[in-house]
């Protein structure tokens, strides 16, 4: 099977190749296959794809938002003409099931670039009125946007940070994670088919150290970043010494908490969508499930119930509902966790292995008993592991929630709706839940607190962080100096 993209980067409005930068293998995770080869941009694309976006993004912010708006429309339009071809690729690089991607990916792009289309027309400004003068205030385009993604959702992430990017004028130079290059680039392909001019988007491929060079160059005027709380550290470092605008997209360990009151079902199927969808591989999970002790041995039951019914297989076939995890260094890292889990005493109450096939495969395991001082209840795993800890009160639940440097996301399940907006009233999280898990509509701003990050992204939100105002004073009458 080979998968080989047209060419490594896209640049000005096509494809562009590079042979003399480093080889990246594209790995299919069911299989562990190498399906193509992408090469890592050199200093010479770094800058052909800043100059690009450079001289594009004149061209684009001299359109109309309402012009801008009905590109971008017609490539949200085209993105849904083409779900299939696009959910197979993105099965492809990530391993992810076509039952998740066929749903959730191309769909989620194009629905950004649908809503911030939308809004392209309507990015105004206002009027000030100050007795005979006035202020008025523009929103303007920031300018080159670089955009650094993680593995995980390798569409969706080119297209939320591409379309609020793009609604508000700026240009975007995106560089995917090495782990999954191929969906970005058709993303660029689409856009540029749709009409937005050559440099506008463009898409470079490399690892950590392109990211750096994007980073650190004075052409580009903001990054947003979706990566590890560390990754998002030293991007944060190095934008703030030119200080450049930032979105910080980062990591988290988000508690769920299942009050004894929760309908059973709802909460096991919260907690099943909240750590085990795309192998656990989503940031927002709700990876510390607190269960109230009255409820506990249920929800174990009903958990480990629904469990069996998960169809693990190949991901392009529509029946499988669990895949590999994305590479065989990730898979790695969670056995680790899986392993450390039971070395430090939590009770393995279901999976814990790899599977004995081709292929990155991992059980879905649920750890239950677990404590707060746990490494699996404190590092984020970024896999298919759960923990399930107790308690016993309101107030306790609420202190032990709060207890880690990550603020991403927070749920409660609950049948005392007052409960429920009381609880999350106190959680220190950026996208909350009730009575749900991992709902992230482009309507919904999206980010987190404390370390998980900074800024939003998706909703009128985003604008705040893909454009800059200017105010201008207007004096109607004589300027009275002092001398
Ligand atoms: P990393 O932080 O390792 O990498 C993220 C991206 O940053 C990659 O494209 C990477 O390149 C690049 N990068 C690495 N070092 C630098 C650097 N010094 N300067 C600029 N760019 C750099 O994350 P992963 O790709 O491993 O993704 C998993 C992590 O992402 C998890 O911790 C998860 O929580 C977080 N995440 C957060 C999300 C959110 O919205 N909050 C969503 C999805 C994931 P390369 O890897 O190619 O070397």
């Amino acid at each position: 099977m080979q998968l080989q993209p047209t060419a490594s980067h896209f640049i000005n409005g096509a494809y562009v190749e590079d042979t003399a930068g480093a080889p990246i293998e594209i790995i299919y995770p069911a299989t562990g296959e190498v399906i193509g080869t992408v090469h890592a941009a050199t200093p010479a694309i770094v800058d052909q794809a800043l100059e690009s976006a450079k001289v594009g993004q004149k061209v684009w912010a001299a359109m109309t938002g309402r012009e801008r708006g009905r590109i971008m429309s017609r490539a949200a339009a085209m993105i849904m003409e083409r779900n299939h071809e696009l959910s197979v690729l993105e099965t492809y690089d990530t391993g992810k099931p076509y039952q998740e991607t066929i749903a959730v990916d191309a769909t989620s792009g194009a629905d950004a670039l649908e809503y911030f289309g939308g809004l392209a027309g309507s990015l105004t400004g206002e009027h000030i009125p100050l007795g005979e003068d006035w202020v008025y205030t523009v929103r303007e385009p920031l300018g080159v946007c670089v955009g650094i993604g993680a593995w995980n959702y390798p569409t969706q992430i080119a297209c939320w940070k591409g379309a609020p990017a793009l609604a508000c004028g700026n240009a975007m130079v995106f560089k995917p994670s090495e782990t999954t290059p191929m969906c970005a680039l058709k993303v660029a392909e689409i856009l540029h088919e749709a009409g937005v001019p050559a440099g506008v988007y463009n898409v470079i491929q490399g690892m950590g150290e392109v990211g750096a060079a994007l980073v650190n160059d004075t052409r580009v005027d903001k990054v947003s970043l979706t990566g590890s709380v560390s990754t998002g550290k030293k991007v944060y470092a190095a934008a703030a010494s030119h200080m450049k605008h930032v979105t910080m997209e980062l990591g988290g360990k988000s508690p769920l908490i299942i009050f004894d009151d929760a309908d059973v079902e709802n909460a096991v199927g919260g907690a099943i969508l909240g750590n085990f969808y795309s192998s656990g591989q989503v940031c927002s999970n709700g990876t510390r499930v607190f269960v109230q002790k009255g409820i506990k041995e249920k929800f174990l039951a009903r958990l480990a119930e629904r469990l069996d019914t998960a169809v693990i297989g190949d991901p392009l076939d529509e029946a499988t509902s669990f895949g590999p995890m994305v590479s065989k260094r990730q898979m790695d890292i969670v056995l680790g966790y899986m392993a450390k889990g039971q070395e430090e005493g939590a009770r393995l109450v279901y999976g814990g292995k790899r599977l004995e096939r081709d292929g990155f495969y991992l059980e879905p395991t649920v750890f239950a008993d677990v404590t707060d001082d746990m490494t699996i209840a404190r590092e984020e795993i970024f896999g298919p592991v759960m923990s399930v800890l107790d308690f016993d009160t309101e107030e306790e639940v609420i202190a032990r929630a709060n207890d880690t440097e990550y603020g991403l996301s927070a749920g409660v399940f609950t049948s005392d709706l007052s409960r429920g907006h009381r609880v999350i009233g106190q959680l220190e999280a950026g996208s909350c839940f009730i009575n749900s898990y991992n709902d992230a509509p482009v309507e919904a701003p999206f980010g987190g607190v404390k370390n998980s990050g900074v800024g939003r992204e998706n909703s009128k939100e985003a604008i705040n962080h893909y454009s800059q105002v200017k105010s201008v004073y207007v004096r109607m009458g004589d300027v009275e100096a002092p001398y």
